[in-house]
């Protein structure tokens, strides 16, 4: 039984459903005893083009009937290509290191601010400051980077210098010092409740660093890749950073994370590398992907379906004011406060028994996060599941 394999044989580092997933198609994800599910997780953001995306697994199998890998020793289509792509897409004068995952895309990142503090700085800066709430990875730079004590467990300490964490944007002026490189930032931070910073202050915060030849660095993990309706959420923020990651949406499902910066020449050959980073495989995905998302954003329809999405969403939180305290988010990144802790943890379990998967994040939000395709008739059933969940736990 799939329980006990997990349990023996596979790390607890997660609490798990123990349901069995067979096949998805879009938004809706059908178990081992034929039961279906609406998808608003998207696999925390990841699958972008939906479950079974039929043009991508069709790109990955062509790809990798021919080459899957060959190492970064030689030049990769698909990988120049994508960076093409995430350039045109950004409309800013970029180039990419393509990583695994997030986390390592924010390695790479604090690199780059590591080694432009080292050389452009008599004094050899190299603090980076980032926010309380955040969320950077898991790796022990990128939870050190993490504004969140609770993440900075003894167990495994100790951890890099240089990292301080500020609660507000405003705050961020007069805790940079002499040796500050970098400010690192979500735009919407999503582990840490779905909460979108102004856009004035963040257009203030971006000159007065660019002022300082300090680098504003953009953790777009979860935001990136037309998650808040624009390819980045920088572009819907009218900003250019220094720096900006991105992972999840991307692959579609295929593990692939960037590192993308207007600083092209500041890693030098031996500088920073990956095995796998790049590969046929990932890029080959990606650029699918991204081509999928670009038509479906041009012929309106991601904004059609960011505005059903919020609609239906607007009326849950409306006829539930006894639960919910808020509504907040952007794009198809979406969070509802519950009053309490408590609540929301009714709400997940008893959403999964209607047949709707939603996600935590922080203390006491409902975070709502569907593949960019979903459709309107699973965006209607979701939240009919959703309701009823509701109706069963108050
Ligand atoms: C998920 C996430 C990460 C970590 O990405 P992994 O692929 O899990 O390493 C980093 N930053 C943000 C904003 C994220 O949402």
């Amino acid at each position: 039984m799939l329980e006990q394999l997990d349990k023996e044989y596979v790390l607890h580092t997660y609490p798990r459903n123990y349901v069995n997933f067979k096949k998805g198609i879009n938004a809706t994800l059908f178990d081992d005893m034929q039961k279906d599910y609406i998808d608003f997780t998207s696999g925390i953001g990841v699958v972008s083009v939906g479950h079974g995306n039929k043009e991508v697994a069709d790109t990955i199998c062509t790809q990798v009937n021919n080459i899957t890998h060959i190492s970064n020793l030689y030049a990769i289509e698909p990988q120049a290509k994508l960076g093409e792509k995430i350039a045109k897409l950004s409309e800013m004068d970029v180039a990419t290191f393509f990583s695994n995952s997030g986390a390592e895309a924010n390695e790479g990142a604090i690199k780059i601010a590591r080694k432009y503090g080292e050389t452009k700085f008599d004094n050899k800066r190299y603090k980076v400051i980032t926010l309380e709430h955040s969320f950077h990875g898991r790796t022990i730079t990128t939870v050190k980077a993490t504004g969140q004590s609770s993440m900075h467990s003894p167990n495994f300490a100790p951890y890099p210098d240089g990292f301080s964490y500020d609660n507000k944007i405003d705050d961020i002026y007069n805790s940079i010092d002499n040796e500050t490189v970098a400010v690192m930032i979500e735009l919407v931070q999503g582990e840490g409740g779905v909460q979108p910073f102004k856009k004035e202050d963040i257009q203030e915060l971006a000159k007065f660093l660019k002022k300082q030849g300090i680098l504003l660095i953009i953790d777009e993990v979860q935001t990136g890749a037309y998650r808040t309706g624009e390819f980045l959420a920088s572009n819907l923020y009218e900003i250019q950073p220094d720096i900006i990651t991105m992972a999840k949406g991307l692959g579609g499902g295929v593990p692939i994370g960037a590192v993308i910066t207007t600083h092209k020449d500041i890693f030098e050959p031996g500088d920073h590398g990956s095995t796998f980073g790049g590969n046929y495989l990932s890029t080959s995905a990606a650029n699918k992907v991204l081509d999928i998302l670009d038509n479906y954003k041009n012929s309106g329809k991601l904004d059609e379906t960011i505005i059903y999405f919020d609609k239906k969403l607007t009326e849950l939180f409306e006829n539930n004011t006894n639960i919910f305290t808020n509504k907040v988010g952007l794009g198809l990144m979406k969070g509802l406060r519950v009053k309490d802790a408590d609540t929301l943890a009714k709400i997940i379990p008893t959403a999964f028994e209607e047949g709707v998967l939603v996600l935590k994040a922080g203390k006491n939000t409902l975070r709502l996060l569907p593949p960019l395709t979903i459709s309107k008739e699973e965006i209607n059933e979701g939240f009919k599941r959703l309701a009823n969940a509701l109706a069963k736990i108050s």
